[in-house]
């Protein structure tokens, strides 16, 4: 019995293998490569001592997909894969409802197909309204959804739509849908990490890559904010945190996925189903906090300029965390100035993310 890793071998897919692994999970990765190396993968495996099985698969190849199901017993997917630039997706809008939402359907057809109804999806704040994040935050899961600004978030809400539409035609499906804040950091060997391509359009590899010399200075989107210094205020989140949050919601949904190894089996009922769940900590930081932690934990200066705002951007974002705790018993436990060690410890090794060449 294994859990199927749709988008394993990015940025948090990576992460989340490390975590299943030490608690004993079974797991293969599919991924089409389209934002990641499989060197995230020999990386992975060099953590965790042994080797991964690799499928080079995308979502919206039925075909392959069924092959992978009449191949391995999957006990449950979670579901990374999809295309997360907000700006490419205003550009790109029909590459994004095709990636994300075409893709994720092919995927839970071919699910349906072969009875697997355990899935974990990885959706994101930016499910909520902005009026709403605008008035409301902190945010709760209660808080209105949609009304979304661009086809990324878009995509997002209409998958987790998809989701309970599929939950009311068939219960028997038992659906996670985690909405994350802002992941960062990397895990704490410096040996995996987020490797964006090009010029990053989130703070923290932006920073990173700053301080590493690969930038001249970091624009600061707007300090005219109501926030305490004016900068924007979000809420980040540990990417092995957020990892751990994963292992969690499978063990929710109840899985049988454990390695064979140890001989045992969890069997547990989801009491809600689907759960839909914030990832965060709770705690919001501005940009100007988060570039002074990051001078701390790397000697580094940061150089930024203060610029005008950036355009769909609001002035702060951040999780009521507490009914991840509450379901899940769940809680982030890495502070702002671990994810900035992390995120320094990844970048000052590897300047050029996982292809040496770039
Ligand atoms: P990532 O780009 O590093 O990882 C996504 C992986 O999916 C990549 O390895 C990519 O190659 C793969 N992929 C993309 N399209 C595919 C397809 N059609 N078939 C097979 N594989 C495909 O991104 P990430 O930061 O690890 O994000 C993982 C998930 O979490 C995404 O769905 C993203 O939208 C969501 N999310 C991310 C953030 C964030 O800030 N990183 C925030 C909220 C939600
Ligand atoms: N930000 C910034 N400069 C950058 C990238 C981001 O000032 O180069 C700010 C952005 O305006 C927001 C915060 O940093 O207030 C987090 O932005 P990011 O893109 O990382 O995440 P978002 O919350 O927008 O998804």
């Amino acid at each position: 019995m294994s859990i199927l890793i749709t988008g394993g071998a990015g940025y948090i897919g990576s992460h989340t293998l490390v975590e299943l692994s030490q608690f004993n999970y079974d797991f293969i990765v599919y991924d089409n490569l389209s934002n990641s190396s499989q060197e995230s993968l020999k990386r992975v495996e060099k953590i965790i001592g042994k080797s991964i099985t690799f499928i080079n698969g995308d979502i919206r190849d039925s075909e392959k997909l069924k092959e992978v199901f009449s191949n391995y017993t999957i006990d449950s997917v979670i579901h990374f894969a999809g295309l997360k630039a907000v700006g490419q997706s205003v550009e790109q809008p029909l590459e994004y409802y095709d990636n994300n939402v075409v893709g994720t359907l092919r995927l839970l057809e071919v699910m349906k197909e072969f009875a697997c109804k355990k899935i974990v999806f990885s959706s994101s704040a930016t499910v909520y309204s902005e009026v709403d994040a605008k008035n409301y935050t902190p945010l709760t899961e209660s808080n209105p959804v949609g009304g979304t600004t661009n086809p990324y978030g878009t995509s997002k809400y209409m998958i987790e739509r998809i989701l309970e539409d599929l939950y009311i035609s068939d219960n028997s499906f038992k659906i996670a849908i985690l909405r994350y804040f802002n992941p960062v950091g990397a895990h704490e060997s410096g040996t995996i990490g987020e490797d964006p391509n090009g010029i990053p359009n989130n703070l923290m590899p932006f920073i990173s890559q700053v301080a590493v010399g690969k930038r001249e200075y970091l624009s600061v989107f707007g300090s005219d904010y109501d926030t305490h210094d004016g900068t924007g205020v979000r809420d980040y989140i540990h990417v092995v945190d957020l990892s751990i949050a994963h292992v969690k919601a499978i063990e929710y949904l109840g899985t049988d996925a454990l390695a064979s190894a140890i001989g045992e089996t969890k069997v547990s009922l989801p009491k809600i189903n689907p759960l839909i769940v914030n990832i965060g900590t709770g705690v919001g930081y501005s940009v100007l906090d988060v570039v002074k932690a990051f001078e701390k934990a790397s000697g580094k200066e940061v150089l930024y300029r203060l610029v005008d705002r950036r355009a769909g951007d609001i002035a702060k974002c951040y999780a009521n965390p507490s009914y991840a705790k509450e379901v899940l018993g769940w809680e982030a436990t890495k502070t702002l100035e671990q994810m900035c060690e992390d995120s320094w410890r990844w970048q000052s090794n590897n300047p050029n993310g996982y292809n040496c060449d770039k």
